[in-house]
Order: C-alpha cells, then structure tokens, then sequence
C-alpha cells in the first residue's frame, strides 16, 4: 500500500475507536485514563485497521438485548419498548458516526443471548421467541440498516431449546467451580458476580414468595454462577463463529482487554439496562432508564404507543424549576 494511503487508514482506525471509546463503559479502577484512554486505542486500533485495509465494513459484536426482565417491578412488559428503541437507535448512530470517518461503515452485530439462559432467570423460551422477533421488528421499523440480530436459533436451527443450550455448553464455559475460585481470588469478575446476583435477588423476590431472605441469596448466587459460565460459552462459540469482529460489551471491562465495555445508557447504576429497566422521559425533553416502580413511585405515568406500553413520563414542572424527582442519568446520544 502507498505510504500515505497506509497513514491515512491508520488515522482512519484511530478515528474510529475513538468514537467508540468515548461511549466507553470503563470498570473502575480498571486502569483506564483519560477522556479517551490511549492504551485502549491503541489495544483495539489493529482490528480496526485490518478491516479497513481490505475495505470491509467494521464488523462489531454486541451480545446483549437477551429478554426483558420477569420483574413487573422494573419493566413494563415481556416486549421490548422505548427503552431497547433507544438504546438501538444510539447503536446506530454510532455506525453512522463511523461512516462518516470510514465510508465503508461498521455493522454491529446484535447477539441477543436470551436463549443462552433463559431457563435460569425464570423466562420462559416463548418470551425468548417474541422478544427476538419484536427487536427485529424495531430494527427494521426505525431503519437501523447497519444492526442486526444473531441468536442460538441462527446457530442450532430447527433444534430444541434445551437441546440448543445443551449443544452450546458442551465443552465451552467454564465450570461453576472454576468459576467460583475466580470470584474468591477476587479480580475483575467479582463486580461482574455481584452485580448479576443483585439483580437475580431482586427477580426471585417477586410477590408471592415464600422462603427465607437467606434461601434466596443462596439460590441467586447460584443462578448468577450459571448465568456467567452460560455467557463465557456464547462468548466462545460467538469467537469460533466470527473470529474477526471487534468484541462490544455491555458490563464495563478494564483497560486494554479483548472487549470494549459500551455505554447504551448514561445511568447512574452501571448494571441498568434497557431490558432491566423503563425508559422514562423527564418532562425536560431527555430520556432516563429507571425501574418502572421507582419511577411510578415518583409520579411517572404510563405513556402506550400502537397498544402496547411504551414509556413512562414524569409530570412536567409547572415553573421553571429543573424536574425534582429522578437522580438518574440521562440517556445521552437518544435522539
Ligand atoms: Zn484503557
């Protein structure tokens, strides 16, 4: 390659991961620094830059998006709403904002991984299936041509669910034991850990249960065991599948590993998620994720859109006092 085509695809790649890297999800004390952490950019250039040398689009993967919550608590349905339209709308115009620097472009790569461990969090493979096609829905309805959804359907067409998961774990993941001996030497999977437990304990706590607080805490660690060691086998099979692709998570990673942890939501408590979470529109114009009781609780109303509930908005404050009630974030890149 000439000389100045070769600099100009190099600065071309630093462009790019710039652009991720601002949105990105850093672990704290993960050893990242800077607005934009250089030893991260400089970590992720050369995948970028492989692409680009053979004039490809950049092909990014992003598992997440998996199913929403069975916790009436803090969704506002089994369907994905406002909360999973945004978050995919960001992811958009990310692979616009790549486009620009790069007129190949990126496709991110959705790998909802609901199918993955369903069984575990208590929803049911139906719930899987209609989230799955109503995410596909959205992506199309709102034009998001550069993202896609990759499910274990695509991998294990035709096959059992059971089956599927079966095939998937068979000699991929870690066992629950290695798994546990990596928490209790601590590091960088115990945040991971706790917050999966956390959110585990509050899905069992649901009305209606019975047994003791303990009791739930045991079963909840061990769920978040399986959730884990389920996740690292969709991670590995998603590696043999598509070797190349530049590695997006949703939980924050630290410096310089092979994922880039990405903000979809500017929220104060790093685990909310669209799929944990309702998307609640403060009355000032800007959109935050909060639990739906939590909000409701603040006085948000249900907001429905073509029947289905969409949102929820806080009452608009009648002087010009800055909206009261949510110390949340805002989702930032929404609209
Ligand atoms: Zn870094």
């Amino acid at each position: 390659m000439h000389e100045t085509a070769m600099l100009d695809t190099e600065l071309a790649a630093i462009e790019v991961i710039r652009e991720v890297l601002v949105l990105q999800r850093r672990l704290r004390d993960g050893g990242c620094a800077g607005r934009v952490c250089l030893r991260c950019v400089r970590h992720h250039r050369d995948a970028v830059a492989t692409a680009m040398a053979h004039g490809r689009p950049i092909d990014f993967l992003l598992p997440a998006f998996p199913t929403k919550s069975p916790n009436p608590a803090k969704v506002l349905g089994p369907l994905p709403d406002l909360a999973e339209e945004l978050a995919l709308r960001f992811l958009e115009s990310l692979c616009e904002r790549i486009a620009e620097v790069y007129p190949p472009g990126a496709r991110i790569r959705v790998c909802s991984d609901g199918r993955v461990f369903n069984d575990l969090i208590g929803v049911g493979d139906d719930n899987v299936t209609r989230y799955v096609h109503e995410l596909n829905r959205m992506i199309a309805r709102i034009g998001a041509v550069h993202l896609s959804q990759f499910t274990l359907d695509d991998v294990y067409p035709g096959a059992d669910h059971a089956r599927m998961r079966a095939e998937l774990t068979a000699g991929r993941g870690p066992h629950t034991d290695a798994l546990r001996a990596e928490v209790r030497r601590g590091g960088d999977l115990v945040h991971m850990y706790r917050g999966i437990t956390r959110f585990m304990l509050e899905d069992l706590s649901v009305p209606g249960h019975t047994g003791s607080r303990s009791a739930l805490q045991r079963r909840s660690r061990e769920l978040a065991y399986g959730v884990i060691a389920r996740s690292r086998a969709w991670d590995e099979l998603l590696a043999e599948l598509f070797p190349d692709a530049v590695r997006l998570s949703i939980h924050p990673q630290p410096c310089s590993t092979r994922k880039i942890g990405l903000l979809l939501a500017d929220t104060p408590d790093v685990w909310l998620t669209p799929w944990h979470s309702a998307a609640v529109d403060t009355g000032d114009g800007r959109f935050t994720l909060m639990k739906r009781a939590e909000a409701e609780a603040a006085g948000a109303r249900l907001v429905t859109v073509r029947g289905r509930p969409s949102h929820l908005v806080l009452a608009r404050p009648r002087t010009a006092a800055p909206v009261p009630a949510p110390a949340t974030g805002v989702l930032r890149h929404a609209r």
